[in-house]
């Protein structure tokens, strides 16, 4: 994995959440080094920032494209339709606008990962059972029917359907959905989640999509498990 990001307030504590999760990001700060580490490593993946100090993000990923069929994802500051656009036709595979919680980023690695080599202009999606989240768009569904859920309900959402059937700690959720600057108190993570519950189910006081697994976390039920 390669990440092109000259700012290190970002490239930084994104690095360290990516090492945990268990990738082994190359940081680079310039199109210079980024061609030379592309030409040693071979990354499985380029992450690369729109503005670069030596050149223009979009220049390096046309190039980048002329050469190599690696997945790309633009991370841009700009967030304009036409940027978004104008990022998936230079043959990025997603693109992701900062400041991004971390978690929906290593989320969408994963799926650029999983559909693997070829360009996929179709944006990130993740689902279990009926619910779905188009993480590009921030929009959830159960069944047919739209959620309409605040921004981190929608993170804690996409953060355990990124591992469905398995427990993610409180101590996971809250460095992935709150970042990992989190002092607060875990009052919070209980408040949000209550709320995400009610929307998601028909019976909140028997949750049928979110388990509470108590004194570790949270585990989004896979169908089969689900109490009916
Ligand atoms: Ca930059």
């Amino acid at each position: 994995m390669l990440l092109v990001e000259d700012e290190r307030s970002i490239s930084e504590p994104f690095s360290h959440a990516l090492e945990r999760e268990g990738f082994l990001p190359i940081v680079v700060e310039t199109a210079a080094d980024a061609r030379d580490a592309l030409a040693e490593h071979e990354p499985d993946i380029v992450l690369l920032d729109l503005m670069l100090p030596d050149a223009d993000g979009r220049d390096l990923a046309r190039e980048l494209r002329a050469a190599s069929d690696v997945p790309l994802i633009m991370l841009t500051a700009r967030a304009t339709h036409t940027d978004r656009i104008v990022g998936l036709e230079l043959g990025a595979d997603d693109y992701v606008v900062k400041p991004f919680v971390v978690a929906e980023v290593i989320a969408r690695i994963r799926a650029v990962l999983r559909r693997g080599r070829g360009r996929a202009t179709r944006p990130a999606s993740l689902s279990c059972a009926d619910v779905t989240v188009d993480l590009a768009a921030h929009r959830a569904w159960r069944g047919e029917q739209e959620l309409s859920l605040t921004r981190k309900e929608f993170d804690l959402l996409a953060r355990l359907l990124r591992d469905p059937g398995h427990v993610v700690t409180r101590e996971d959720l809250m460095s992935d959905v709150w970042d990992e600057n989190w002092f607060g108190s875990t009052k919070t993570l209980d408040v949000h989640l209550a709320a995400l519950r009610r929307k998601l189910d028909d019976d909140p006081a028997s949750p049928h999509y979110i388990q509470t697994v108590r004194g570790v976390g949270y585990r989004f039920v896979l169908s089969e498990d689900r109490r009916s």
